[in-house]
């Protein structure tokens, strides 16, 4: 019997593993694995937080502790769905004692979240917090930013460009509550972005007048 080929983003979570730069930086935060990404392939939408924390550092998976399940609970009460979500984080191990990612171990890490994106092929991305945020739209001000479609360039569609929408991080929620409301607008504005986009995909075009 034949042996079945590794998936592409098996073969990406290997190439990643294997890399000398993240794993010294693994590591030195004490980290005890990589986490990757999970969900559909391809996906229409992709949540890309920070970095694990200690229960997805654990567990081995994205989104699995007390934020997880905040995240999980607004996504059902907004329509949509975490298995018909494909959801990552910018950095693959948790820093220590779950500080901020630095601007390196960000860099160290984009080009594999850049081979993720092409391999799952997202139409919207919807990022958590403002570190996923800034790294697509540098600009970012959660405050004014959250829930609002943005543009930005990108090599892995081929149009160069794909929309964004920054939401508030569910950790954030947790330490204040009143993120909470217009944090699930943002998820309510991702459904509707994603809705309206399928709409126009599968309308006819329009016929020509006869005249
Ligand atoms: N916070 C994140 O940003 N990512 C996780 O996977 C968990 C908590």
């Amino acid at each position: 019997m034949s042996e079945s080929k590794p998936s592409p983003l098996a073969e990406l979570w290997q190439t990643m593993s294997a890399d000398q730069t993240v794993d010294q930086q693994r590591l030195a935060n004490g980290a005890n694995r990589l986490v990757f990404g999970e969900g559909p392939v391809p996906s229409d939408l992709v949540l890309i937080g920070e970095a694990p924390g200690q229960n997805e550092d654990r567990l081995g998976r994205p989104f699995v502790g007390q934020a997880g399940q905040l995240l999980d609970q607004a996504l059902a009460s907004c329509g949509l769905s975490r298995p018909q979500t494909y959801i990552t984080n910018l950095v693959k191990y948790r820093p220590a004692n779950n500080r901020d990612p630095q601007p390196e171990e960000i860099a160290a890490a984009q080009s594999y979240l850049k081979s993720e994106l092409a391999i799952v092929k997202p139409r919207l991305i919807g990022c958590l917090g403002r570190h996923a945020a800034g790294h697509f739209y540098p600009d970012v001000s959660m405050g004014r930013d959250n829930g609002r479609p943005i543009k930005v360039k990108t090599d892995i569609t081929q149009s160069g460009e794909i929309v964004i929408i920054p939401c508030y991080h569910p950790a954030a929620c947790l330490y204040n509550p009143q993120l909470r409301q217009p944090f699930e607008e943002a998820l309510k504005n991702i459904k509707a972005w994603l809705e309206k986009s399928k709409t126009a995909q599968t309308k006819p075009p329009t016929q020509a007048k006869l005249i």
